[in-house]
């Protein structure tokens, strides 16, 4: 399994001088399956997903999977110049969590960011062919009959879904959006990403900064690391970065990451990695 960061940045976009090494997009994860190159699973649509989508169609690429955490704007903004939408031969499944108040993905795509005045074109003149598949968070999912997709309740405001995707002896899990917390469902997560080959996590603060931020819905690198130690989780990528914090803090944070749990690295747009 081949994972790519295509964005990595929580809640906006950033760019300028002080984001150079780790780059600015929003959340955008892809998975390449060892014996399914011809299909693509990706995580969030944040604005990362615009030069995958670049990527995808140079390759001829025309099955895509689309999972979606949750549905804050910094996950779902870069869809709409996904080039793979506006191409008719290409089709993509959907796969998101039934929130609260009835609101799934298809109904907020259809009534809210794919109509005017926030964008011109309506989602049904979309080419391309969509499926959306909804489910409740907690239920496990297959995606073919290898590729088995675990669901997770996350701690964030209006609720989030943390992912388990599994395939052959590999397990990769992506889990942003999160506030951990021993009150909330700690021995839940513990289970849920035991012994992962890759564990993404959110990130978005240095403790110090997490205690002015309680009940934001976002964690701490330390956290990150303490879920991942007990997990036993194989690598840890420090994700959903803070985009008020330059390059040369980032590398700090890195640095006292890796003192204490040396498999954790800062996932960096653009880059790769093999589990
Ligand atoms: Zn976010
Ligand atoms: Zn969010």
């Amino acid at each position: 399994m081949k994972i790519n960061f295509w964005g990595v940045r929580g809640s906006y976009p950033c760019w300028g001088k002080h984001c150079t090494q780790i780059g600015g997009q929003t959340s955008c994860v892809s998975a390449t399956l060892s014996n399914a190159q011809h299909n693509r699973i990706i995580f969030d649509m944040g604005t990362g997903i615009i030069d995958l989508g670049k990527e995808l169609l140079d390759q001829g690429i025309k099955h895509i999977t689309v999972i979606v955490s949750h549905f804050h704007l910094d996950h779902l903004m870069g869809l709409a110049f996904f080039k793979p939408i506006w191409d008719e031969g290409t089709t993509i499944t959907f796969y998101s969590p039934h929130l609260s108040k009835g609101l799934d993905l298809e109904t907020i795509l259809k009534t809210k960011l794919f109509c005017p005045p926030l964008f011109p074109i309506p989602f049904n003149e979309v080419p391309a062919t969509c499926y959306f598949k909804t489910f409740q968070t907690g239920d496990s999912l297959n995606l073919s009959k290898d590729i088995t997709l675990k669901t997770l309740n996350l701690n964030h405001p209006g609720c989030a879904t943390g992912y388990r995707l599994e395939h052959g002896n590999k397990a990769f899990c992506y889990i942003t959006d999160h506030e951990h917390s021993a009150e909330f469902n700690e021995d839940q997560m513990l289970r849920f990403v035991q012994k992962a080959d890759l564990m993404v996590f959110d990130t978005m603060f240095t403790p110090e900064d997490s205690k002015t931020y309680v009940t934001w819905g976002h964690s701490s690198w330390q956290s990150a690391v303490d879920v991942a130690q007990k997990a036993a989780v194989k690598r840890l990528a420090l994700f959903h970065i803070n985009p008020d914090y330059d390059d040369d803090k980032l590398l700090k944070i890195e640095k006292e990451a890796q003192a204490l749990f040396p498999c954790s690295f800062l996932a960096r747009e653009g880059s790769s990695i093999d589990i």
